[in-house]
């Protein structure tokens, strides 16, 4: 094949656009390595560098404003064998610079192409990031506030392990473009062009510039300081050697449920009690007797103190709600959990049943209570009370059992945190056959 380019797509850039030249020397390049178009996708940018990926008979995605390296990342991570080259303008740059800093520190081999034309070319000659502060642009003042951004420096400084900046018209620049795609890493090329369009009118001494190559020196090649194990390789090797993931659990019904409708459970407890756990036991212990479950969790990002709230539904029924505004049953295990639910006590149903532990204060109630001191009476840790609080609830509450119970800790705990709720479920069921409630 003698070329890549699409002869069905003329470069239909402005009269002197250097982009123009850039998209034949990518060509150059992609065929000294024999590249065929199948082995090559070109991932662009919105803007006049985003029209890149027409001009090639090769694949091709066409994204969003500044984000051609995030697709860019996900397709040569499922396909390491495919040539990925990443478009952007300076424009993307400014937009989605933050991926290409992510990009610079991954180093995954992805070939970054910035078409660096100091302007927003496309919409209006607009300032970017990279616009000289004496530039005149369409945006009036705005640049000469700003300090422009240097993508070589920058890639170098993020982690890039091959930075180059080329001249569009140096014949140096295919060449260029093919020794950042052999390079085994993440390589940021960065091609000075003039936008004749927009950016040179106001701008005149910016082909002038361009050639004595005043204001950025010109330099190519590895980074060395920067140079390391490629993403690709490094992510699949230490995937390889992660542990299998346990298969899903699937949970037999061998339970029998002694409910015949929706049931709800709130579990009001504090960081560290493990609430959430509770929780996830009760909906193993209920889904083992055959019932329907939703379970939702309320604490604070601080997660390491104040209320953690656990809200379980069972149900024989298909559950269509899941929220919880008048319990069935209320476990109140620790002050933070009963504070941040205080209003559902207001409204709570005469047959809810609460459970509490004897040091947590509770607004008045004429439900039935069962009041518990779980350290004094059954030696049982403040971290403990949601497991113990529920092998309560098996002993005098329907919507949980014995067997039920059981399941449900042997479904979700595993060793020795199976082995401690053993041991509290066993301590609980003592005190109750001495202290019938
Ligand atoms: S507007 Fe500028 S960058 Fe766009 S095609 Fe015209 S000269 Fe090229």
């Amino acid at each position: 094949m003698k070329t890549l380019l699409n002869d069905r797509r003329p470069l239909v850039y402005c009269p002197g656009c250097d982009h123009a030249n850039v998209v034949q020397a990518l060509n150059r390049a992609l065929m000294q390595l024999k590249l065929s178009g199948n082995q090559v996708v070109i991932v662009t940018d919105i803007g006049c560098s985003g029209l890149f990926d027409t001009f090639y008979n090769t694949h091709a995605l066409h994204g969003l404003h500044g984000r051609p390296l995030t697709y860019a990342t996900g397709l040569k991570l499922a396909r390491p064998e495919l040539t990925v080259i990443a478009v952007m303008g300076d424009g993307g740059m400014g937009i989605g610079g933050a991926h290409v800093i992510a990009s610079c520190r991954r180093n995954l081999d992805i070939n970054l192409l910035v078409l660096n034309n100091f302007n927003y070319g496309m919409t209006g000659g607009q300032c970017s990031v990279s616009t000289p502060q004496q530039a005149i642009t369409s945006s009036g003042f705005l640049n000469q506030l700003e300090q422009p951004l240097d993508f070589c420096k920058l890639a170098e400084t993020a982690g890039a392990s091959w930075v180059g900046r080329f001249l569009p018209e140096e014949k140096e620049l295919a060449a260029g473009i093919s020794e950042a795609v052999c390079h085994h890493g993440f390589s940021v090329l960065e091609v000075e062009n003039v936008c004749t369009g927009r950016y040179a009118r106001g701008n005149p001494r910016a082909l002038r510039e361009k050639k004595e190559h005043e204001h950025n020196p010109l330099f190519s090649g590895v980074v060395s300081r920067n140079e390391r194990l490629e993403y690709g390789d490094g992510y699949r090797r230490l995937a390889a050697e992660q542990p299998a993931e346990e298969p899903f659990t699937e949970i037999a019904v061998e339970q029998t449920a002694a409910i015949d409708d929706r049931c709800e459970i709130m579990l009001l407890g504090a960081a560290g009690q493990r609430m959430n756990t509770a929780g996830e036991i009760l909906c193993f212990a209920a889904m083992a007797a055959g019932l329907q479950v939703t379970r939702k969790s309320d604490y604070p990002i601080t997660v390491l103190r104040g209320h953690s709230v656990c809200e379980v539904v069972c149900s024989p029924q298909p559950i269509r709600y899941t929220g919880i505004a008048r319990p069935d049953v209320i476990l109140a295990l620790a002050p933070e959990g009963v504070e941040r639910k205080r209003s559902v006590f207001e409204s709570v149903k005469s047959d809810c049943l609460i459970i509490k532990a004897a040091d947590v204060e509770i607004p008045p109630s004429q439900c039935r209570i069962i009041e518990i001191d779980f350290q004094q009476q059954c030696g049982i840790t403040f971290i403990n009370r949601g497991v113990a609080a529920l092998a309560v609830l098996s002993c005098v509450h329907p919507v949980l059992n014995a067997n039920m119970f059981r399941s449900g800790l042997f479904y979700r705990l595993k060793s020795r945190q199976l082995e401690m709720a053993l041991v509290t479920a066993g301590r609980i069921s003592s005190w109750f056959k001495e202290n019938p409630q």
